[in-house]
């Protein structure tokens, strides 16, 4: 790992108080009469790998545009790292790379030619350019490819060059727009893992996708929007508490299931229960009930448990329960 170019964020090594890297304040934008924001507050940490999820339509990009000063907003205000990102656009902008869905690349550059173009661009002295160059290129795995036509470069690869890009200026915010999309599973595993690289460097990234067995794993945190509107905000492990979708267990007996679904029915904690490949599945509350509820309504019942285990619920199956759906 080169952290010549990309310094280590010293707080992220620190065990301090989250600081916070982003923060809007009652963030909304209307495009004419169409609201796709609305009165978003979101904090995001320092060196937070942070999951933002919204179906097609949500307001994610709208969002990450207002962050990286491309779009302004309605009403409401953001900051970057303590700077408005309207009145201080440009500090704000050197301090963030932006990497949007659809980006076009130079097909007939040579990578090195192109990185070499935006670090003139960030005004990078052209006596560091080039060994700014070699690093970034080396964080995302293309040195070997450094002088190839970026016509040439497979779509994972161009992806990772749409990300050495952002990288060129050091940037200690990272606003991703589905950076992994249209990409192949191992394409998808070699972004992650870079990812993954740059967090534990101390960057702050922002990454919106909608795989989200992907983000479960790769995220601390996430924020899930809906129609412009915040739904949730806060560790990727809390979606499920805060959603209210409950704890779901698995549950065989020896006796009479459908006496047993009788049984559990009747208790107020639980949510739902029904026979599922020869298992009841039962949903409780969250905040009353526990996997003892369960056992003991069983057990005081008269029935005759024979496996108790809880379900885990991946992020996937708890955005479909909190959101609707709905799109603008
Ligand atoms: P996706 O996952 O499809 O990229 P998103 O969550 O990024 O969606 P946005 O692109 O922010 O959503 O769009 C939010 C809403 O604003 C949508 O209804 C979209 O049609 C609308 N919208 C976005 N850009 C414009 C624009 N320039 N003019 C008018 N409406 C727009």
């Amino acid at each position: 790992m080169n952290e010549n170019h990309l310094r280590l964020n010293e707080q992220a090594a620190s065990f301090a108080p989250p600081v916070p890297a982003v923060q809007t304040y009652g963030l909304s934008r209307a495009y004419g009469s169409m609201t796709a924001l609305s009165n978003l507050d979101l904090t995001v940490n320092r060196a937070d790998l942070f999951g933002f999820i919204g179906s097609n339509g949500a307001g994610k990009t709208t969002t990450l545009r207002i962050l990286a000063t491309f779009l302004t907003p309605s009403s409401g205000r953001a900051e970057v790292l303590g700077h408005d990102v309207v009145r201080d656009a440009d500090r704000v902008r050197h301090l963030i790379g932006y990497m949007p869905d659809f980006f076009g690349v130079y097909k007939d550059m040579e990578v090195t030619e192109y990185l070499d173009f935006f670090g003139a661009c960030y005004k990078i002295p052209a006596a560091v350019r080039e060994k700014t160059v070699a690093d970034v290129l080396e964080l995302v795995g293309l040195t070997e490819k450094r002088g190839a036509l970026i016509g040439a470069l497979s779509r994972g690869m161009q992806q990772r060059l749409g990300l050495a890009r952002v990288l060129i200026h050091d940037p200690q915010l990272l606003l991703l727009d589905e950076p992994a999309s249209g990409l192949d599973p191992r394409a998808r595993i070699e972004m992650m893992a870079i990812l993954q690289e740059l967090q534990r460097m101390g960057k702050t990234i922002i990454i919106s996708s909608h795989i989200l067995s992907e983000l479960q794993t790769l995220c601390n945190r996430c924020a899930i929007i809906e129609k412009g509107r915040l739904i949730y905000s806060g560790p990727v492990q809390g979606v499920r508490a805060d959603s209210q979708a409950g704890r779901v267990f698995r549950v065989r007996v020896s006796t009479d299931m459908a006496r047993a679904l009788e049984l559990l029915r009747a208790r107020p904690e639980i949510v739902e229960a029904h026979e599922e490949d020869g298992r009841l599945r039962v949903t409780v509350r969250e905040d009353l009930a526990d996997a003892g509820v369960v056992a003991e309504t069983l057990v005081r019942g008269g029935a005759r448990l024979v496996e108790l285990r809880e379900e885990e619920l991946g992020l996937e199956e708890v955005f479909l329960r909190v959101t609707k759906g709905e799109t603008q």
